[in-house]
Formats: C-alpha cells, structure tokens, sequence
C-alpha cells in the first residue's frame, strides 16, 4: 500500500452509522446530557504477561489502569462510545450532523486511526472510493500531513490516557468489574445513563475494588489460573463478551 494517500470527505455520512464513536469524558457528559446512550467496552491485560502486545507497550501502559484481580492484577483499558448501532442520533434527515460545531474528536479525525499501531487502510473505512481519488494530501508516511488534524488525534490519544482513572472509577461505581482479555475480546456494557451521568457528576475516586476477567478459552483460563488471576467463563446478563 502506498504511505501517501489523498482524501476530501464527500459529506457521504456512512461514518455516522453503525459506528460506536469512541468519546472522551467530557464528550460523555455531553453524550448523555443530550439523551444518548454510552457502550461501555474493557479489556485487560497482565503488565509483560498475556494480554499485554508487546510492540505496542507503551501505549496500553499509557492509557490503561492497574486494578486487583484475584491473588495479582491485571491493567484494564475503558472505552466510553456512543453507541451507535445504526444512525447516529445526532444525524438528521438530510445525512448532515445537528451537532457538527460540536460533534466528537474522533468524528473530526474519522478517517484517521487513534491508535498508533493500526496503519491508515482505506479497504477498512466506509469512505467511497472517490474520496480517495481526490482533495489534499492525507497521510505521509501514516502520519497525518495537516498540522490540526494531527493536533486533533494527539489530542484524542492523550485524553485516553488523562481520563483512564475516571472512567475506572466510574466503572466502579456501577459494578461493571468484568474485564476481558486484550485480543481475546471485550466485555461490552450499556450502563444506565442516569447512573453513569451520576458517577460522573459526583467525580468517583478508583476504589480499592476488586475485579475479574471473562475468559472462555481452556488454554488461557490454565495460564490466567497458575497466575493468581480470578476469571469466570459464566454467562452474565448485565454484559456481553464479544470474543475475537
Ligand atoms: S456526532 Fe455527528 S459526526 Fe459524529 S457520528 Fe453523530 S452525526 Fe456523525
Ligand atoms: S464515510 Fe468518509 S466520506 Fe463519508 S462522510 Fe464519513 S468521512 Fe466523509
């Protein structure tokens, strides 16, 4: 694939559907002040140990929090998103965004990736082929060419990591401390968004709270196991667990 790519946005608005937006935690105040519904996706990983991708350390260390889990720990990692099954509510009937002076980072950023690790692939994005035939430089290198955009997607990474303690503790407070294994799946909660907005409001603390993985794989669970790591293969009606 060639590192330069172009782009120009054709205003198409396929991103504004199916797609749960990652949002930071101020985004989710807004989010749910403006009647939306959060998903609530976290994954875990044992700092050096399964889990945790060793090329990208520094990243996960970064946006993730360390938290009890049995006889040791594991780091789990907390995406708040709008959940955005189909349209997105903010979406009106002309396909145009009613939030757009104030819609979220990651909606500025789309098509870009967050997460350094994963490289720009058009194939991956619901952009029509034409938007990738026309308008400025994009990317160089899988490094965005415009100065703001750029700015935008640090901005982005560093609130992940600023706002990792919050949203454990938010966690917390609704009793969400089922963690999946990182690059085994995720566990996917859609709390309550009048005690999520709560939580929020009431600034919770990380308590000394202790919490467990879902784990389906026998080979894992043998591994987590002769770590001290408490885990649960048990069905639960408050979450998904959405295995890779
Ligand atoms: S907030 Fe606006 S830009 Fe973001 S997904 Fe919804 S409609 Fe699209
Ligand atoms: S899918 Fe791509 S081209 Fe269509 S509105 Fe979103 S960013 Fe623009």
């Amino acid at each position: 694939m060639s590192t330069a790519l172009r782009f120009a946005c054709t205003g198409c608005g396929k991103c504004c559907s199916g797609h749960h937006v990652p949002l930071t935690l101020d985004e989710t105040r807004h989010w749910a002040a403006r009647g939306g519904q959060v998903i609530v996706l976290i994954e875990g990983f044992i700092s050096d140990g399964p889990g945790m991708p060793l090329e990208q350390r520094e990243h996960v260390l970064r946006r993730s929090l360390a938290v009890p889990c049995g006889a040791g720990e594991v780091r789990v990692s907390v995406t708040f998103a709008a959940f955005n099954p189909g349209r997105c509510l903010h979406l009106d009937a002309a396909d145009r965004c009613s939030i757009y002076e104030d819609r979220p980072l990651v909606c500025r950023i789309y098509p870009m990736e967050i997460n350094p690790h994963i490289p720009l692939r058009p194939e991956n994005k619901d952009c029509p082929s034409e938007a990738w035939e026309q308008g400025p430089e994009l990317i160089h290198g899988q490094i965005a060419v415009d100065p703001h955009l750029r700015a935008l997607i640090e901005a982005s990474r560093q609130a992940d990591r600023d706002d990792i303690a919050a949203k454990v503790a938010v966690c917390q407070a609704l009793g969400m401390t089922t963690s999946a294994l990182k690059g085994n799946g995720f566990t996917a909660w859609l709390p309550d968004m009048g005690a999520l907005a709560a939580a929020l409001d009431a600034s919770a603390q990380v308590a000394d709270q202790a919490w467990q993985l879902h784990i389906e794989d026998q080979a894992l669970s043998d591994t987590l196991a002769a770590l001290g790591v408490q885990f649960t293969a048990q069905p639960s009606a408050r979450y998904a667990f959405i295995g890779f």
